[in-house]
């Protein structure tokens, strides 16, 4: 667990990521906050669409530009606002301060180089250190992390190791350079269960080992009860509550949460052989209104929630939530 009385390593404040297109403007992000500390694992969590992935993308400046653009918020990492650092300085923070681990670790990997080229590419860029160096400190991650004779699979290609091991060898090349922040978008998606559970639990040893702290980005809430310290429920390119991991899975505020929560498959509760889903889809991110995003799919909606955007305020000590449910009529937190 980290201790968040530190100063956090990561700041996020208000962070706003909109798209153009013909239709209009996606806000795909929309006054994100949070803080990271070091040692924590924070998983951020919602339905596809809803604007995690575009979230860490813009902490690493990836946006694509155009049709993408961060127009608002600050994004301080160790008090230095990384939005307003140039290129050459972000270069020099991706990889090094804050490294990401994809979905899929084929579209990381350059499939036409040895992994000993791509690892010892990353750690010169990085470290001062030689190419032999370099190659050695490869070999030592690619152990840490469990490759089997890493001295010779270090000269091998990509295609030469299974999803599992290829989701091992980003994860050495992730951190090894000793980075603060580690950003793991659904790292384990395109795994089997048994291996996921095996790469999970790695992530997890290492960000202990090395200090680390990890942004956890899921759809599945079992990786984040498993793995996470706190969470961020997401949804229609806002967060809707923020809580610790246990009082989230144990008084969930949030009726998107709730709902996310009853999702899940449970073999103590059958629902009459039934599995509970959230009625309706997400909403078109062009153009929402102000007013609570969720409401056409929320069973406990009221006028008022069709009216005017409830802000994410503190309703428990640690614990925020965006709901009218939570709120007077002015937006402030009820007795
Ligand atoms: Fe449901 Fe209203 Fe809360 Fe939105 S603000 S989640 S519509 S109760």
């Amino acid at each position: 667990m980290s201790d968040t009385t530190k100063k956090p390593v990561l700041q996020v404040k208000n962070l706003q990521t909109y798209f153009k297109t013909d239709d209009g403007i996606v806000k795909a992000v929309e006054r994100v906050s949070f803080d990271l500390f070091i040692g924590q694992t924070l998983g951020i969590v919602g339905e596809s669409g809803c604007g995690k992935s575009v979230t860490n993308l813009s902490l690493m400046r990836l946006i694509p530009s155009p049709p993408g653009k961060i127009v608002g918020g600050e994004v301080l990492f160790k008090d230095k606002d990384i939005l307003k650092l140039s290129n050459a300085e972000m270069r020099s923070i991706r990889g090094n301060s804050i490294s990401m681990i994809f979905q899929d670790p084929m579209t990381s990997l350059n499939p036409f180089l040895r992994i000993s080229t791509q690892m010892v590419e990353t750690i010169v860029l990085h470290q001062a250190l030689s190419k032999a160096e370099a190659k050695k400190k490869a070999i030592e991650m690619l152990e840490l992390v469990g490759i089997p004779a890493p001295e010779k699979r270090v000269d091998d290609y990509p295609h030469q190791f299974s999803g599992g091991m290829r989701q091992r060898v980003m994860i050495a090349m992730s951190l090894s350079c000793n980075a603060d922040i580690l950003i793991a978008d659904e790292p384990t998606t395109a795994l089997d269960v048994t291996i996921q559970a095996q790469i999970l639990e790695l992530i997890k040893e290492l960000a202990q080992k090395f200090h680390t702290a990890v942004i956890m980005i899921t759809h599945d809430l079992g990786v984040v009860a498993g793995m996470c310290d706190n969470v961020c429920v997401m949804y229609a390119g806002r967060f809707v509550e923020k809580a610790d991991t246990d009082s989230l899975f144990g008084k969930p505020l949030h009726p998107y949460t709730q709902g996310l929560i009853n999702s899940v498959p449970r073999m103590d509760k059958t629902n009459g052989g039934k599995l509970f889903s959230i009625e309706g889809q997400p909403p078109n991110l062009i153009n929402l209104p102000d007013c609570c995003s969720f409401h056409p799919r929320c069973d406990k909606a009221m006028d008022i929630c069709r009216k005017k955007y409830p802000q994410l305020t503190e309703v428990e000590k640690g614990r925020q939530v965006a709901c009218w449910l939570y709120l007077d009529k002015e937006g402030t937190e009820n007795e």
